[in-house]
């Protein structure tokens, strides 16, 4: 135990709160100050339309929260039960059959046909060794030389499937679609790094621990983290959004769940000049627009696959997804840009009422987008389920600046907290060994705005957490997270 010292920690988002978790358990007195009314950040879930029926606000689905050593050591399995669809993603495309990734690899690489082969040469090697391919994915990329054999089979994949240099094409005709999908949440040119990289990650995750749905809706994750962090002396206190530390009482050391521009004004000269001008280079990448629904029925997807897939990527093939993720690379809207969707009541009942069904769904658009993202999105799920439109009873939408307006990290609604480049993955924000530890000060960054990035996973809090900790206190005992 650390005679007892104080901690700040500014926004209460999973990472936030996985920071104040680990420094309660390991005796400090932590205070988190959350902007909006209620803990969570992108974590929560409300009546968005009408009683009754529960819309996850932000993220719905979470390979990367079971995936998580943080999370896994925080037993948060047996803290929140989750419902793991048997499909984790399906893709449909125009006049032809969806393609489907199982969280079972044989099923997939069975239903994928003659294009199977090449989906099993590039996974089979990632999930066998899952447990160091996590640890890997949740860590600072530079700090993967630690763990080899790891980084050798990782970094040999993610070259095979670079765009660039993809010689020898492993993944070809549907099984380059399916990829195409999963790679397509980094939300960058389909030709990046970056985006091989988010979608090796990802599509390893849903062979292994699969893409579940938290029963209750995402919120379920907070609490879980609240309660500990309560049951630990710790606390949060909401609707006081920090615009200076000159606000906050004096206290041993702050940990920023903020963006970085964020923290650059709240702490302005405590930081470093050199560290303010580097990450002052930091880039927003694009936006989403949301639109949650409150339907009749189930959506009526073309494919009725589709129906039992944790998430459903509205992207089209490969070709068409690379259309449109450089369209709005560039500024434009394009013609059909990538959907994402989610319709948790197919497998978490208790969500909505009897005859009521919760739609989640979110479009890929330019960062600061002003545009009402309703047709847009509909006009994409219409195309791949006819009849849709039919079964909407009502509809709630969030612009790129109601996104920001709701929550300071998402610049220009970029809900990453800074753009998923080939150079912010890998240095984020900034190029340095440690990127939670902000130059000799006390002051610490643990959201996705730092390494590992964006996702429910805590990973963010947990390692800035453990460098306050060492840092700042001179702790370097492992902290017991378990239940
Ligand atoms: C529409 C949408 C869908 C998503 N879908 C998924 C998904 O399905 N699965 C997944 O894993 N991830 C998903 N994500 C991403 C995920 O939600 C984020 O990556 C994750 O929440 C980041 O956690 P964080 O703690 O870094 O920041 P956040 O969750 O953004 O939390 C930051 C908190 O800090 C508060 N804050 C910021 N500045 C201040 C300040 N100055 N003073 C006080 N408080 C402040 C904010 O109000 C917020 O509550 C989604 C995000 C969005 C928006």
């Amino acid at each position: 135990m650390i005679p007892l010292s104080s901690v700040a920690i500014i926004g209460a988002g999973p990472n936030g709160l996985a920071a104040a978790v680990t420094l309660a358990r390991a005796g400090l007195d932590v205070t988190v100050y959350e902007a909006a009314d209620r803990p969570g950040g992108g974590t929560r879930t409300a009546e968005l339309i009408e009683p009754g029926s529960w819309h996850d606000v932000c993220s719905a689905v979470h390979p990367g929260a079971l995936a998580s050593p943080f999370f896994r050591r925080f037993g948060l399995a047996e803290r929140v039960d989750f419902v793991t669809p048997e499909i984790a993603y399906g893709q449909p495309r125009a006049g032809r059959a969806a393609v489907l990734a199982y969280s079972d690899l044989a099923t997939t690489v069975d239903r994928l046909g003659r294009d199977g082969a090449g989906w099993r040469r590039v996974f089979r090697p990632l999930t066998d060794r899952f447990a160091a391919i996590t640890e890997l994915t949740s860590d600072h990329p530079l700090l993967a030389p630690r763990r080899p054999g790891a980084a050798i089979t990782f970094g040999l994949r993610a070259a095979g499937q670079w765009q660039p240099v993809r010689a020898a094409r492993l993944l070809g005709g549907d099984a380059a679609d399916l990829f195409s999908g999963v790679a397509g949440h980094a939300s960058q040119p389909l030709s990046a790094l970056s985006t091989t990289l988010t979608g090796l990650t990802l599509a390893t995750y849903a062979h292994t621990v699969g893409w579940p749905i938290p029963v209750g809706g995402s919120y379920k994750i907070t609490e879980a983290l609240v309660r500990d962090l309560e049951g630990h002396g710790g606390k949060v206190i909401t609707g006081q959004r920090v615009r200076s530390v000159s606000e906050l009482p004096p206290v041993d050391a702050m940990i920023f769940d903020t963006s970085v521009w964020d923290l650059i004004t709240i702490a302005g000269s405590l930081l470093p000049g050199s560290y303010r001008r580097r990450a002052a280079r930091f880039r927003p990448g694009p936006a989403v627009g949301k639109v949650d629904f409150l339907l009749s029925e189930p959506v009526p997807w073309r494919d009725p696959e589709l129906g039992r897939a944790s998430t459903v990527h509205l992207s089209g093939t490969a070709g068409e997804l690379a259309t449109a993720e450089l369209a709005v690379h560039r500024g434009r809207i394009p013609e059909h840009p990538m959907v994402l969707a989610s319709e948790p009541t197919r497998f978490d009942h208790g969500r909505a009422p009897a005859g009521r069904h919760v739609l989640w769904a979110y479009a890929h658009l330019p960062n600061g987008c002003t545009v009402d993202p309703t047709p847009i999105v509909t006009a994409e799920l219409e195309r791949h389920a006819p009849g849709f439109t039919e079964t909407i009873i009502a509809s709630t939408a969030r612009t790129a600046a109601d996104a920001e307006r709701e929550n300071p990290n998402y610049l220009g609604g970029d809900i990453y907290a800074g753009a998923l480049t080939t150079a912010q993955t890998l240095a984020r924000p900034m190029l340095t060994a440690n990127p939670w530890r902000i130059g000799r000060t006390d002051c610490y960054l643990c959201s996705s705005a730092t390494a590992p990035g964006p996702g429910v996973h805590g990973m963010g809090g947990y390692r800035a957490a453990l460098a306050a900790l060492r840092g700042t206190f001179g702790h370097r005992a492992d902290v017991d997270l378990a239940p």
